[in-house]
């Protein structure tokens, strides 16, 4: 037991010092990014990082947002191309799980810009690059970043926008999930005027059967719309997940799949014939690089 404790002393010290940084904001339901009075289209673009998940998003108020970061430093690159170069902040980075091929790149940005919010489930894994990422939250932490455990019915308002999260259901702060975190995704909708995006992470359908199931049911203190436009597919195509139940539900116009060269199979048949089924436009960020998503809030424009 001593031998352990002295082998994972730093690993537990750095566990300590996030619980205690993070508990503050555990119950904080509602945040608003900085007021700003620019006005421009929105965009929104899933960036081609190989195998894993990177959305990055300027609202029409220009607060930068970056979900996920996807498997390595491809992320860096990617987004100077977006970022003026003296500008070294981001407005709000929301991890949807820590799982290295949606975290690592995150992980290189957080060391190179500064955070002002961070949002993710805050489930505890044991990884090398969970430790890392760790160690990232505290440095922003003392950079004034503010770090928000991330569960259903949490609002974010962003200028004219929002972001609604829808799961986590229930908030899952340091529960061990180290076998498997993809349940624990954070899902997110964002809205601007008529035009919707949904993040799913990698969510498999049990998680899409409940959030199915609470928009069905829903009542006035928990509304939940699944409806949109463009679609994040979940898990980069796995065929355990875009259940037949929760396509019809979203309906998307656009289903965007973030996914690289991979020996899951990913895409697979079975789920790009669900999302033709609803005749749904697909795209996949092997096969089309970035793909760029403008919003004026009335119409939704794809950008070749
Ligand atoms: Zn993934």
């Amino acid at each position: 037991m001593n031998q352990f404790i002295e082998k994972n002393k730093k690993a537990i010290y750095i566990f300590i010092a996030f619980l205690f940084i993070l508990n503050f904001f555990a119950w904080q339901e509602v945040f608003v990014l900085s007021e700003r009075s620019e006005s421009k289209d929105l965009s929104v673009s899933f960036l081609n990082v190989g195998q894993g998940d990177s959305t990055f998003i300027v609202t029409p108020q220009n607060h930068q947002i970056l979900i996920d970061g996807g498997p390595d430093s491809t992320v860096v690159g990617k987004i100077a191309k977006q970022i003026p170069f003296w500008d070294r902040s981001i407005d709000l980075a929301i991890l949807s799980h820590p799982e290295k091929d949606h975290m690592s790149g995150l992980i290189e940005i957080l060391k190179r810009y500064k955070v002002d919010y961070i949002l993710w489930s805050g489930v505890k894994m044991n990884s090398s690059e969970y430790l890392e990422w760790l160690k990232v939250l505290v440095a922003q932490k003392n950079k004034r970043a503010k770090i928000i455990t991330a569960f259903a019915g949490q609002n974010i308002k962003v200028g004219d926008l929002k972001i609604k999260i829808l799961s986590p259901s229930e908030n899952l702060f340091a529960q061990d999930f180290s076998k498997s975190a993809n349940e624990t995704s954070v899902v997110a909708k964002l809205n601007y005027g008529k035009n919707s995006f949904l993040f799913v992470g990698d969510i498999d359908s049990v998680e899409e059967k409940k959030l199915v199931e609470k928009s069905q049911l829903a009542n006035s203190h928990e509304l939940v719309n699944l409806k949109s436009d463009v679609l994040k597919v979940a898990h980069h195509g796995s065929k355990y997940s875009s259940s037949d139940i929760f396509l019809k539900e979203v309906n998307p116009k656009f289903a965007v799949i973030e996914v690289g060269k991979n020996s899951y199979g990913h895409p697979t048949q079975e789920t790009l014939s669900r999302l033709q089924n609803i005749g749904a436009k697909i795209f996949r960020t092997d096969q089309s690089g970035d793909i760029f998503f403008q919003s004026n809030g009335q119409n939704l424009f794809m950008l070749k």
